[in-house]
């Protein structure tokens, strides 16, 4: 019962992640006309603070970047690109793609999620109501309802903390192609397991794309993860107690204390380059003056050092295997 609930715990922040981006929607932080349809009664839902609407700019954006980046290194490279969203929840990046000038650019693109997300995810998309279905095409339920697949769009149902060789050949079946170059976005998820099931997630892409890797130029592999880290400070410590007050532990935030600990995670296992910033290193130094400049007339924020504070607990970690004869290629440099 005590696993039971700490996963419900887990599933619900999805809602808060889906809450916050509607909140910074509607202040003007952001735009994203899917979002509403993903979040239920989303009229009646309360604002969130400045502070969460400001990180929840900055991470978003910041990520949006990463796609984008390496979306248009495929197209350089002429080849379509494939996207693998893990614990994507109710993100809306899929629609989002669609219809922006990177549409011609995607191949497939996969969304995983416990089945009970995925199931009420694919009831939500398939309702014609929602204006979600459009950018699909023709689609079909799956697994009883908690897959779909589209021609480009697929909703899958797991646990990511079940062995991947288990699970991922009859998830995945013929739809994820080796041979292209593909991008595992893994945002604010990993924390929510241990170390060892995020490790071998992560071995289990880099076993599948790795022989193409070794024949095509640049064959490439990336991989982007948004979480916290450093909790071990006084900070830190306030963050994990409010999430242990709400069932929810972050097991797999201990194994790094720090920025220059993050890019180990892949590093470690044969990427050929990794960088991490902070969000405050990413609002303070990659947004553009009149971003700043608009987003600071959006609302009052009192709490400027706590904002700090938060948005140096978060980071955005982001890495790229390519052949050796390719070493130079990376989209993120
Ligand atoms: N990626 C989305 C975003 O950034 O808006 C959602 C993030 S939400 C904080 C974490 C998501 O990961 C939830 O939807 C949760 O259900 C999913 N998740 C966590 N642990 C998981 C696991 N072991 N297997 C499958 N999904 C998991």
């Amino acid at each position: 019962e005590r696993a039971y609930d700490s996963d419900a715990a887990v599933r619900q922040t999805d809602s808060d992640a889906a809450l916050a981006r509607l909140s910074a929607v509607r202040k003007g932080y952001l735009n994203d006309r899917f979002i509403s349809s993903l979040v239920p009664r989303a009229q009646l839902q309360p604002l969130r603070p400045p502070l969460i609407n400001i990180g929840t700019y900055v991470r978003s954006g910041a990520i949006d970047r990463l796609v984008e980046q390496w979306l248009e290194l495929s197209k350089s490279e002429g080849q379509l690109c494939q996207i693998i969203s893990l614990g994507a929840g109710s993100d809306t990046r899929f629609w989002r793609l669609m219809e922006g000038p990177w549409k011609e650019q995607l191949g497939a693109y996969f969304e995983l999620d416990f089945p009970d997300v995925t199931l009420k995810k694919a009831m939500t998309v398939r309702n014609p109501r929602n204006g979600l279905s459009a950018a699909l095409g023709a689609s079909e339920l799956d697994l009883g309802g908690q897959a779909l697949h589209s021609s480009r769009y697929h909703l899958l149902p797991c646990d990511l903390r079940k062995p991947p060789a288990d699970i991922f050949p009859g998830l995945f079946k013929d739809h994820l192609s080796p041979a292209l170059p593909t991008l595992l976005l893994f945002e604010c998820v990993l924390v929510y397991m241990s170390p060892e099931a995020s490790s071998a997630l992560i071995e289990w892409f880099v076993d599948f794309f790795s022989p193409s890797i070794q024949i095509s130029t640049p064959g490439t592999l990336g991989g982007m993860v948004y979480e916290m880290f450093g909790l071990e400070d006084a900070f830190g410590q306030v963050m994990m107690n409010n999430l242990r007050a709400r069932n929810v532990s972050l097991p797999g935030a201990k194994p790094y204390p720090s920025l220059e600990s993050l890019p180990a995670r892949f590093l470690s296992r044969g990427f050929t380059s990794a960088k991490a910033l902070t969000l405050r290193n990413i609002r303070s130094s990659y947004i553009g003056p009149s971003e700043l400049e608009r987003i600071s007339r959006l609302e009052m924020l009192d709490e400027v050092e706590e904002l700090n504070l938060v948005l140096e607990h978060y980071a955005i970690t982001w890495s790229v295997m390519v052949s050796s004869s390719a070493a130079t290629v990376s989209p993120w440099n």
